[in-house]
């Protein structure tokens, strides 16, 4: 497996904003340390975040959130992206849409992702469905995702597990999975 480590939406708006989960801060520390995993190990990371225009569709559900430029659409201190880092800008739920996602990954030929960030029920299950749908191997690290509350964080991920073929696993299990994959691919 060739994987790639998929970081959606952990900005100030859904962390500490208007649209923060309670539990988003609970799992930066888990995804933290498989960034620093990813990058020891020659692994993409890819952050995936919201970047608005005022007249998003979406905003008619949600209200003003993450508007491109505002202090809230920016990337939690704790998580900047380093220089390698590849961070691309969306404007729905899907990390894959207009984005250029499915095209970075074959270009960096990755077929494996591994989904972190939050919601679980709204971003990181739609970007899955696109995951599915182009064909990649998709693990869930349910420790390391997050909704609103525990019953639609649940039931997110027993719906990609069975409708999408997810594997649900740790953090810890990912960082196993990364650096056995970089032994495998001859990666330091
Ligand atoms: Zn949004």
């Amino acid at each position: 497996m060739k994987p790639a480590l998929l970081v959606i939406d952990m900005l100030q708006e859904f962390v500490h904003g208007r649209l923060r989960s309670p539990c988003a801060e609970g799992i930066v520390s888990n995804i933290k340390n498989l960034i620093d995993h990813a990058h020891s190990h020659g692994v993409p990371v890819i952050h995936l975040v919201d970047n608005h225009l005022p007249t998003d569709h979406e905003l008619n559900i949600w209200g003003p959130h993450a508007i491109k430029g505002s202090p809230e659409a920016k990337i939690i201190d704790e998580l900047t992206p380093v220089e390698s880092d590849l961070v691309l800008f969306k404007r729905s739920y899907s990390g894959f849409r207009d984005t250029g996602l499915d095209a970075l990954l074959r270009d960096l030929s990755v077929k494996t992702l591994f989904l972190t960030g939050i919601h679980t029920h709204i971003c990181v299950l739609h970007t899955a469905w696109d995951a599915f749908y182009y064909g990649y191997d998709i693990y869930v690290v349910k420790d390391a995702v997050a909704a609103f509350n525990e019953e639609d964080h649940r039931y997110a991920l027993n719906y990609m597990e069975k409708t999408y073929g997810a594997k649900l696993i740790t953090a810890q299990e990912a960082i196993e999975l990364i650096k056995a994959a970089a032994t495998k691919t001859g990666s330091p």
